[in-house]
């Protein structure tokens, strides 16, 4: 096939990194992106099924493209992603509008799966149940020069009850140490400074692999390693399996940044064992408390879910506790969706809506105070930022990110490129970003 296609992408790190591929391999194809459907040849999304709201603006934008599709027969339809993964062939019975449907596991096949569906007058739907290849190993058509995602595992063997992600993305895979570094390394070749190592929960990297090694720990100093690399993150370690060695290792590499994301879900012991999350607040805080002591400057984000079913008041109360005891730097927080296929579905859930709406606003007020005061511990210090750019909201100021990740805005001194690695004087703190000036 040829001409234009426009990829939307839904969903997390993992979905992005899969959409740069798929762009990769579209453009080794020789089609070319566009941002606009009505100059779209092949409009393609790569989905999410985390979150309920997800599923319903996807369904809403395909029954949209069913008016388009009558306008222009010759538009191909494609949806891949884990709702894909998880829905296969009714997904292409709910939507009229798809032509090819493609799962988690096969990226590579999609540009025969296009062929496929160019001579055929119903829809190609193949949905693969096991990884045959890597995606990191297909070409890639990256978002950002000087940032990349590098797979280091995919799937999940932990079995927390909210979360669909096992299911469709099967049993955790780890892949060779050799091969992601030498993925960095020609990262590092073509200008990449920063790598962000993703895997569903980085910390059981390995144990798949022969002789249970290497541990996450060896294989980021391994990363370390590579010439060129200046910065290494990664996401998401699992609190339960965050390993001392881990802690010591990143103190040790002066390139892995001092940031860490440990979603912790709740703060009552009980909502944690009804979520299976393995541990406790109390071992949650320890864990926190280790690293931080281990890593000078650390910056801790995380996950938190409000409204789990059967959550009380007093549960509610035990997860405001352990914000407040844990002073995160921020967190990603959600009202809870059921996901049809999980344990917690089945969960009897009696709290009104309006009242998880309540508590959600309670959460993200209590946060929203301590991220400011964690950012205005900054004001005053000198930061390490990697330039991104041009902020997208003021053009006369670049925008950067710490090593712990936050974002920094800067008068644009006119001299600066993006990827370059510069120090900036805080001056200002938001409860979201910092303001300062470019230093030295
Ligand atoms: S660790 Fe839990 S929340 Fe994370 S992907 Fe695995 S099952 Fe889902």
């Amino acid at each position: 096939m040829s001409g234009r296609y426009l990829l939307r992408t839904f969903g997390c790190q993992m979905n992005e990194h899969d959409s740069e591929r798929i762009a990769g391999l579209l453009d080794a194809r020789g089609l070319e992106r566009t941002d606009a459907v009505e100059d779209a040849d092949l409009v393609l999304f790569n989905t999410c099924c985390i979150r309920e709201n997800a599923d319903q603006r996807l369904y809403g934008q395909l029954g949209r493209l069913r008016a388009e599709k009558a306008r222009r027969p010759g538009l191909t339809v494609a949806v891949g992603g884990c709702l894909a993964q998880k829905d296969g062939a009714d997904l292409a019975a709910r939507a009229p509008a798809v032509d090819v449907v493609f799962g988690t596991h096969n990226l590579a096949r999609l540009p025969d799966l296009l062929d496929t569906a160019a001579a055929s007058d119903t829809p190609v739907v193949e949905i693969a149940a096991e990884t045959a290849t890597f995606p990191s190993t297909l070409p890639a058509a990256r978002d950002k020069a000087h940032t990349a995602w590098v797979t280091i595992a995919i799937g999940c063997d932990n079995s927390c009850t909210f979360c669909i992600v096992p299911a469709v993305r099967g049993r955790e895979v780890s892949r060779r140490a050799a091969d992601i570094v030498a993925e960095c390394e020609m990262l590092a070749a073509d200008g990449v400074v920063e790598v962000t190592l993703l895997g569903q929960n980085v910390n059981s990297y390995g144990r798949d692999l022969d002789g249970r090694r290497p541990l996450f720990a060896d294989l980021l100093r391994s990363v370390d390693g590579v010439a060129g690399i200046q910065r290494i993150r990664f996401t998401s370690p699992h609190p339960k399996d965050l390993r001392p060695e881990t802690v010591a290792a990143m103190a040790e590499c002066e390139t892995v940044c001092e940031q860490l994301h440990l979603p912790v879900q709740a703060g009552s012991d009980r909502v944690l064992a009804a979520m299976h999350r393995g541990y406790t607040a109390a071992r949650y805080l320890e864990r926190l408390e280790s690293a931080r002591a281990g890593i000078q400057d650390l910056t801790v984000s995380t996950d938190i879910i409000v409204g789990f079913p059967g959550e009380t008041e007093a549960d509610f109360q035990a997860t405001l506790d352990l914000v407040e005891a844990a002073q995160f730097d921020s967190a990603f927080t959600f009202v809870y969706s059921p996901r049809p296929g999980t344990v917690a579905a089945e969960l009897d859930d009696p709290t009104p809506v309006e009242e998880k709406e309540d508590r959600y606003r309670r959460l993200t007020d209590l946060q929203g105070a301590i991220s400011w005061s964690r950012n205005l511990e900054l004001v005053g210090r000198d930061v390490e930022i990697l330039v991104e750019g041009p902020s997208k909201k003021d053009t006369s100021r670049l925008t950067g990110r710490t090593r712990g990740g936050k974002l920094v805005h800067v008068p644009d001194d006119g001299n600066t490129a993006p990827g370059s690695l510069r120090t900036a004087r805080v001056t200002g703190a938001a409860s979201h970003y910092l303001t300062g000036e470019l230093a030295g």
